[in-house]
Protein backbone atom coordinates (compact mmCIF):
# COMPACT_ATOMS: atom_id res chain seq x y z
CA UNK A 1 0.00 0.00 0.00
CA UNK A 2 1.82 3.39 -1.04
CA UNK A 3 1.67 6.17 1.13
CA UNK A 4 0.02 9.11 -1.04
CA UNK A 5 1.36 12.81 -0.22
CA UNK A 6 -0.28 15.96 -1.78
CA UNK A 7 2.37 18.88 -2.31
CA UNK A 8 1.23 22.44 -2.74
CA UNK A 9 2.84 25.77 -1.85
CA UNK A 10 1.36 25.83 1.31
CA UNK A 11 0.33 22.62 2.95
CA UNK A 12 1.92 19.00 2.48
CA UNK A 13 -1.10 16.35 3.12
CA UNK A 14 -0.73 13.18 3.37
CA UNK A 15 -2.40 9.57 3.15
CA UNK A 16 -3.58 5.96 2.65
CA UNK A 17 -6.02 4.18 0.68
CA UNK A 18 -9.25 3.13 3.29
CA UNK A 19 -10.49 -0.15 1.44
CA UNK A 20 -12.84 1.58 -1.51
CA UNK A 21 -9.31 3.26 -2.96
CA UNK A 22 -10.12 6.27 -1.42
CA UNK A 23 -7.43 8.20 0.20
CA UNK A 24 -8.64 11.00 3.01
CA UNK A 25 -6.58 13.65 4.10
CA UNK A 26 -4.42 12.33 7.33
CA UNK A 27 -2.04 14.33 8.48
CA UNK A 28 -1.16 18.14 7.28
CA UNK A 29 1.78 19.70 7.65
CA UNK A 30 2.93 23.78 6.70
CA UNK A 31 5.49 23.55 3.63
CA UNK A 32 8.87 24.57 4.56
CA UNK A 33 9.57 28.04 3.58
CA UNK A 34 13.09 27.90 2.15
CA UNK A 35 15.11 24.67 2.76
CA UNK A 36 14.77 21.72 0.90
CA UNK A 37 16.77 19.68 4.13
CA UNK A 38 13.48 20.81 6.06
CA UNK A 39 11.05 20.13 3.09
CA UNK A 40 12.74 16.38 2.96
CA UNK A 41 13.16 16.02 6.76
CA UNK A 42 9.33 16.76 6.96
CA UNK A 43 8.79 14.18 4.35
CA UNK A 44 10.29 11.76 5.72
CA UNK A 45 8.84 12.16 9.14
CA UNK A 46 5.61 11.86 7.29
CA UNK A 47 6.05 8.59 5.85
CA UNK A 48 7.51 6.95 9.21
CA UNK A 49 4.54 8.34 10.75
CA UNK A 50 1.86 6.44 8.93
CA UNK A 51 0.31 4.17 10.54
CA UNK A 52 0.34 1.16 7.76
CA UNK A 53 1.71 -1.96 8.54
CA UNK A 54 2.90 -2.62 4.53
CA UNK A 55 4.26 0.76 2.63
CA UNK A 56 5.38 -0.86 -0.73
CA UNK A 57 5.87 3.10 -1.94
CA UNK A 58 5.51 6.50 -1.93
CA UNK A 59 3.18 8.74 -4.21
CA UNK A 60 3.46 12.04 -4.74
CA UNK A 61 1.10 14.65 -6.30
CA UNK A 62 2.58 17.97 -6.78
CA UNK A 63 2.10 21.65 -8.15
CA UNK A 64 4.71 21.11 -10.99
CA UNK A 65 5.82 19.06 -13.47
CA UNK A 66 7.61 15.63 -13.92
CA UNK A 67 10.02 15.49 -16.51
CA UNK A 68 9.82 11.83 -17.74
CA UNK A 69 13.33 11.24 -18.70
CA UNK A 70 14.91 13.21 -16.30
CA UNK A 71 12.73 13.10 -13.42
CA UNK A 72 13.23 16.66 -12.70
CA UNK A 73 11.14 18.93 -11.52
CA UNK A 74 9.66 22.50 -13.17
CA UNK A 75 7.92 24.28 -10.08
CA UNK A 76 7.38 27.64 -9.62
CA UNK A 77 6.18 28.07 -6.01
CA UNK A 78 8.08 25.99 -4.17
CA UNK A 79 11.44 27.55 -5.26
CA UNK A 80 13.42 25.00 -3.67
CA UNK A 81 12.84 21.77 -5.74
CA UNK A 82 13.23 23.58 -8.75
CA UNK A 83 15.72 21.61 -11.39
CA UNK A 84 15.70 19.03 -8.25
CA UNK A 85 15.16 14.65 -8.78
CA UNK A 86 11.96 14.45 -5.85
CA UNK A 87 12.07 10.81 -6.09
CA UNK A 88 15.75 10.02 -5.59
CA UNK A 89 16.43 12.63 -2.74
CA UNK A 90 13.68 11.03 -1.15
CA UNK A 91 14.03 7.78 -2.20
CA UNK A 92 17.50 7.99 -0.62
CA UNK A 93 16.06 8.85 2.84
CA UNK A 94 12.70 6.26 2.90
CA UNK A 95 14.08 3.47 1.30
CA UNK A 96 11.05 2.51 -0.90
CA UNK A 97 10.06 3.54 -4.43
CA UNK A 98 8.79 6.76 -4.51
CA UNK A 99 6.70 8.31 -8.06
CA UNK A 100 6.07 11.95 -8.62
CA UNK A 101 3.21 13.47 -10.52
CA UNK A 102 1.64 16.72 -12.21
CA UNK A 103 -1.52 17.30 -9.62
CA UNK A 104 -3.52 18.27 -12.42
CA UNK A 105 -2.39 14.29 -13.61
CA UNK A 106 -3.51 12.84 -10.37
CA UNK A 107 -6.89 14.32 -10.39
CA UNK A 108 -7.39 12.66 -14.14
CA UNK A 109 -6.35 9.30 -12.38
CA UNK A 110 -8.47 10.12 -9.39
CA UNK A 111 -11.79 10.81 -11.21
CA UNK A 112 -11.04 7.86 -14.10
CA UNK A 113 -10.11 4.90 -11.64
CA UNK A 114 -12.82 6.20 -8.80
CA UNK A 115 -14.77 9.89 -9.64
CA UNK A 116 -17.42 10.73 -11.68
CA UNK A 117 -15.96 9.56 -14.60
CA UNK A 118 -15.03 5.70 -13.75
CA UNK A 119 -15.57 3.35 -16.44
CA UNK A 120 -14.85 6.01 -19.11
CA UNK A 121 -11.58 4.99 -21.29
CA UNK A 122 -10.32 8.29 -22.23
CA UNK A 123 -11.13 11.06 -19.36
CA UNK A 124 -10.05 14.68 -19.77
CA UNK A 125 -9.65 16.81 -16.31
CA UNK A 126 -9.98 20.04 -16.13
CA UNK A 127 -8.94 22.42 -13.05
CA UNK A 128 -10.45 25.88 -13.14
CA UNK A 129 -9.08 27.10 -9.92
CA UNK A 130 -6.49 30.24 -9.37
CA UNK A 131 -5.75 29.63 -13.24
CA UNK A 132 -6.69 26.91 -15.61
CA UNK A 133 -4.58 23.77 -16.12
CA UNK A 134 -5.87 19.82 -16.81
CA UNK A 135 -4.91 16.19 -17.00
CA UNK A 136 -5.12 13.41 -19.33
CA UNK A 137 -6.15 9.60 -19.05
CA UNK A 138 -6.21 8.37 -22.71
CA UNK A 139 -7.51 4.41 -23.37
CA UNK A 140 -7.04 4.11 -19.48
CA UNK A 141 -3.93 5.29 -18.92
CA UNK A 142 -1.97 8.47 -17.25
CA UNK A 143 -0.80 10.55 -20.52
CA UNK A 144 2.82 11.68 -19.00
CA UNK A 145 3.72 14.20 -22.11
CA UNK A 146 6.99 15.26 -23.92
CA UNK A 147 8.67 16.50 -21.04
CA UNK A 148 5.97 15.97 -18.57
CA UNK A 149 4.01 18.60 -19.91
CA UNK A 150 0.08 17.15 -21.27
CA UNK A 151 -3.41 18.21 -20.82
CA UNK A 152 -1.93 21.98 -20.57
CA UNK A 153 -5.22 23.32 -22.44
CA UNK A 154 -4.59 26.81 -20.46
CA UNK A 155 -1.53 27.95 -22.76
CA UNK A 156 -1.07 29.10 -25.96
CA UNK A 157 -1.91 32.68 -27.18
CA UNK A 158 -5.43 31.34 -28.82
CA UNK A 159 -8.12 33.30 -26.93
CA UNK A 160 -10.32 35.97 -28.93
CA UNK A 161 -10.60 39.27 -26.84
CA UNK A 162 -14.36 39.49 -27.76
CA UNK A 163 -15.86 36.16 -27.13
CA UNK A 164 -17.19 35.45 -29.69
CA UNK A 165 -18.51 39.10 -30.21
CA UNK A 166 -20.24 38.87 -27.00
CA UNK A 167 -18.60 41.81 -25.42
CA UNK A 168 -16.52 44.57 -27.39
CA UNK A 169 -12.53 44.13 -27.76
CA UNK A 170 -10.98 43.83 -23.85
CA UNK A 171 -7.38 43.29 -25.20
CA UNK A 172 -4.89 40.88 -24.25
CA UNK A 173 -3.61 40.03 -20.54
CA UNK A 174 -0.54 38.85 -19.78
CA UNK A 175 0.05 35.04 -18.67
CA UNK A 176 2.62 33.37 -16.68
CA UNK A 177 4.24 31.64 -19.16
CA UNK A 178 5.33 34.63 -20.97
CA UNK A 179 2.51 34.97 -23.78
CA UNK A 180 -0.76 37.05 -23.74
CA UNK A 181 -4.04 35.57 -24.98
CA UNK A 182 -3.63 32.02 -23.13
CA UNK A 183 -7.11 30.84 -21.70
CA UNK A 184 -5.42 30.72 -18.35
CA UNK A 185 -5.51 34.95 -18.58
CA UNK A 186 -9.18 34.87 -19.22
CA UNK A 187 -10.57 31.07 -17.88
CA UNK A 188 -10.66 30.65 -14.11
CA UNK A 189 -10.77 32.64 -11.33
CA UNK A 190 -7.91 35.43 -11.66
CA UNK A 191 -8.68 35.42 -15.75
CA UNK A 192 -12.61 36.34 -14.34
CA UNK A 193 -11.19 39.17 -12.46
CA UNK A 194 -9.09 40.46 -15.41
CA UNK A 195 -12.15 40.17 -17.71
CA UNK A 196 -14.31 41.69 -15.30
CA UNK A 197 -12.29 44.65 -14.60
CA UNK A 198 -11.22 45.52 -18.13
CA UNK A 199 -15.09 45.04 -19.24
CA UNK A 200 -16.47 47.19 -16.11
CA UNK A 201 -13.36 49.12 -14.56
CA UNK A 202 -14.37 47.83 -10.99
CA UNK A 203 -11.95 45.09 -9.48
CA UNK A 204 -14.22 42.37 -7.80
CA UNK A 205 -12.69 38.64 -6.74
CA UNK A 206 -13.95 35.92 -8.68
CA UNK A 207 -16.58 34.62 -6.04
CA UNK A 208 -18.35 38.27 -5.80
CA UNK A 209 -18.39 38.15 -9.68
CA UNK A 210 -20.21 34.78 -9.63
CA UNK A 211 -22.37 36.39 -6.47
CA UNK A 212 -23.81 39.08 -8.31
CA UNK A 213 -24.23 37.25 -11.19
CA UNK A 214 -26.21 35.24 -9.34
CA UNK A 215 -28.32 38.00 -8.13
CA UNK A 216 -29.39 39.21 -10.99
CA UNK A 217 -26.25 42.69 -11.82
CA UNK A 218 -25.86 42.60 -15.89
CA UNK A 219 -22.15 43.72 -15.24
CA UNK A 220 -21.47 40.27 -14.20
CA UNK A 221 -23.72 38.89 -15.74
CA UNK A 222 -21.70 40.23 -18.92
CA UNK A 223 -18.61 38.96 -17.37
CA UNK A 224 -19.64 35.37 -16.84
CA UNK A 225 -21.13 35.06 -20.15
CA UNK A 226 -17.75 36.37 -21.99
CA UNK A 227 -15.98 33.91 -19.41
CA UNK A 228 -18.09 30.74 -19.92
CA UNK A 229 -18.18 31.30 -23.85
CA UNK A 230 -14.19 32.04 -23.29
CA UNK A 231 -13.83 27.98 -21.72
CA UNK A 232 -16.55 26.55 -23.87
CA UNK A 233 -14.55 27.34 -27.71
CA UNK A 234 -11.86 26.66 -26.28
CA UNK A 235 -12.62 23.43 -24.63
CA UNK A 236 -14.88 22.09 -27.73
CA UNK A 237 -11.34 21.88 -29.78
CA UNK A 238 -9.64 19.56 -26.97
CA UNK A 239 -13.28 17.40 -26.60
CA UNK A 240 -13.34 16.75 -30.27
CA UNK A 241 -9.52 15.89 -30.55
CA UNK A 242 -9.40 13.79 -27.37
CA UNK A 243 -12.87 11.87 -27.37
CA UNK A 244 -13.25 12.17 -23.59
CA UNK A 245 -16.35 10.09 -21.88
CA UNK A 246 -16.25 12.59 -19.16
CA UNK A 247 -14.49 16.27 -18.50
CA UNK A 248 -14.39 16.12 -14.41
CA UNK A 249 -13.91 19.79 -13.18
CA UNK A 250 -11.00 20.27 -10.36
CA UNK A 251 -10.27 23.61 -8.61
CA UNK A 252 -12.01 26.57 -6.37
CA UNK A 253 -14.51 26.92 -9.20
CA UNK A 254 -15.37 23.44 -9.13
CA UNK A 255 -17.85 24.49 -5.86
CA UNK A 256 -19.57 26.43 -8.63
CA UNK A 257 -22.24 23.84 -9.80
CA UNK A 258 -24.13 26.58 -11.57
CA UNK A 259 -21.44 28.00 -13.60
CA UNK A 260 -19.63 24.57 -14.57
CA UNK A 261 -23.37 24.10 -15.77
CA UNK A 262 -23.39 26.53 -18.02
CA UNK A 263 -19.63 25.84 -19.43
CA UNK A 264 -21.35 22.18 -19.79
CA UNK A 265 -24.29 23.63 -22.17
CA UNK A 266 -22.40 26.01 -24.28
CA UNK A 267 -19.56 23.68 -25.15
CA UNK A 268 -21.88 20.61 -25.61
CA UNK A 269 -23.50 22.90 -28.94
CA UNK A 270 -19.91 23.30 -30.44
CA UNK A 271 -18.77 19.70 -30.43
CA UNK A 272 -19.29 17.15 -33.13
CA UNK A 273 -20.50 13.87 -30.88
CA UNK A 274 -24.28 14.08 -29.32
CA UNK A 275 -23.67 13.65 -25.67
CA UNK A 276 -27.13 13.49 -24.19
CA UNK A 277 -26.34 13.70 -20.47
CA UNK A 278 -24.01 16.58 -18.86
CA UNK A 279 -20.45 15.98 -20.06
CA UNK A 280 -18.20 18.78 -18.27
CA UNK A 281 -19.59 17.95 -14.20
CA UNK A 282 -18.20 18.70 -11.31
CA UNK A 283 -15.30 16.32 -10.33
CA UNK A 284 -15.88 13.63 -7.42
CA UNK A 285 -12.83 14.38 -6.03
CA UNK A 286 -12.16 18.00 -4.84
CA UNK A 287 -10.05 18.84 -2.05
CA UNK A 288 -8.09 15.28 -2.04
CA UNK A 289 -7.90 14.80 -5.46
CA UNK A 290 -4.28 14.26 -5.28
CA UNK A 291 -4.11 12.17 -2.69
CA UNK A 292 -6.95 10.01 -4.11
CA UNK A 293 -4.95 9.89 -7.46
CA UNK A 294 -1.38 9.68 -6.73
CA UNK A 295 -2.74 5.28 -5.22
CA UNK A 296 -3.14 4.92 -8.48
CA UNK A 297 0.55 5.82 -9.22
CA UNK A 298 2.93 3.55 -9.76
CA UNK A 299 6.89 3.61 -9.72
CA UNK A 300 8.98 2.42 -12.12
CA UNK A 301 10.73 -0.24 -10.16
CA UNK A 302 7.39 -1.91 -9.72
CA UNK A 303 5.30 -3.85 -11.62
CA UNK A 304 2.49 -1.95 -13.84
CA UNK A 305 2.32 1.40 -15.89
CA UNK A 306 2.17 4.90 -15.16
ZN1 LIG B 1 0.14 31.10 -20.77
Amino acid sequence: MPVCFDIGGTNIRSGWPDQDGIVQIADQRATPGDSLEAFLVTLEAMVQGAPIAQQDFVAISITGFVNPKTGELTIANIPYLKNTNLTELLEARVKVPVVVANDADCLALAEAHAGVAKGESNVFAIILGTGVGGGLVLNGNLVTGFGGISGEWGHGPIVDPTAGGLVDHMGYFHCGCGQQGCLDTVGAARGMENVHRALSGTTLEAENILRDWRSGDSMAAKTVEACSEMVARTLSVFINTLGPGSVPVGGGLANAQDYIAKIDTKVRTMVLSHYNRPLVVQAQHVSNAGLVGAAFLRPRSTAGTR
